[in-house]
């Protein structure tokens, strides 16, 4: 323990807050170098806080940190950027809190990820910048990919077959694309249109801006959101607060983190966290 520094330096998105006693709240922050990790922010509900408006949610901010024996402190906080256009924009601003939220849920505290930091600065400028809805799933589909569930689109999850241009079985499950054949024992999924396929292949080919350059119409954004988001409840249901949840412990545990009272007690009680505020 005395080889840790009892303070760090970061830089993280503030991904939600809940607040606690009178005037402190803990935020939950998903940073470069420490991965997620939450602090207590002393007294940052009162009027003259100098860190007020620095830590809110889907702020990305400097931080100092100081270890604590269950919880550590904020002892600075400075935005680097507000995120001031998400703010203003109710969808856009709904769209963020979302992917902020499935960083939140698909990572443990101190656990690292690596891009993951990068693809969330990524969607975050890219809706800031103005881009239409959709680029969530391109989103989405990165997140899968750092996470380690990267979707089989190119051909058959279950046999390796090639896919033809048809509807075809997107299956959560299998972790992607099922063919004609092997449909029945892919345990379940959604058929997507020929040109959801397209749009979800290009989505994952090029980089976010280029995809929120894509026309997309109503109904295909809403077989789009709905077909990406069967996958995600599943691996979110399934793996992550499971067996990906025993490997990341058993790292940490290998890292001999001083305290592992934290991540334990984040994680055995997923469905009690609250949102973004
Ligand atoms: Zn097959």
């Amino acid at each position: 323990m005395s080889d840790r520094p009892r303070t760090y330096k970061t830089e993280g998105v503030i991904l939600r807050r809940r607040n606690v006693g009178e005037a402190d709240s803990i935020f939950t922050v998903y940073s470069d170098r420490e991965g997620k990790f939450d602090a207590v922010a002393r007294g940052v509900r009162k009027a003259k806080s100098h860190m007020r408006g620095h830590l809110e949610p889907l702020t990305r901010s400097k931080l100092m940190v100081a270890r604590g024996r269950s919880l550590d402190v904020f002892t600075q906080a400075e935005t680097v950027t507000g995120y001031m256009a998400i703010r203003d924009d109710l969808e856009r601003g709904a769209a963020a809190m979302y992917c902020a939220e499935l960083v939140d849920r698909f990572t443990i505290e101190h656990a690292d990820h690596p891009g993951l930091y990068g693809l969330l600065l990524e969607i975050l400028d890219a809706l800031e910048a103005g881009a239409a809805q959709q680029v969530v799933r391109s989103f989405e589909l990165q997140l899968l990919s750092v996470m380690g569930y990267e979707l089989q689109l190119d051909a058959c999850t279950l046999c390796g077959g090639p896919l033809v241009a048809v509807e075809t079985l997107l299956s959560p499950s299998a972790g992607g694309l099922v063919c004609a054949n092997c449909r029945g024992s892919a345990g379940g999924g959604r058929m997507l249109s020929v040109r959801a396929l397209k749009v979800l292949r290009y989505a994952r080919a090029v980089d976010m801006a280029a995809f929120a350059s894509v026309r997309i119409d109503a109904d295909l954004g809403f077989e789009l959101q709905r077909a990406m988001g069967e996958v995600i409840r599943y691996l979110l249901d399934h793996e992550v607060l499971s067996s990906r949840y025993v490997d990341q412990v058993s790292r940490l545990v290998r890292r001999a983190v001083p305290s592992a009272e934290t991540p334990l007690e984040r994680s055995t009680a997923p469905d009690e966290r609250d949102h973004v505020q």
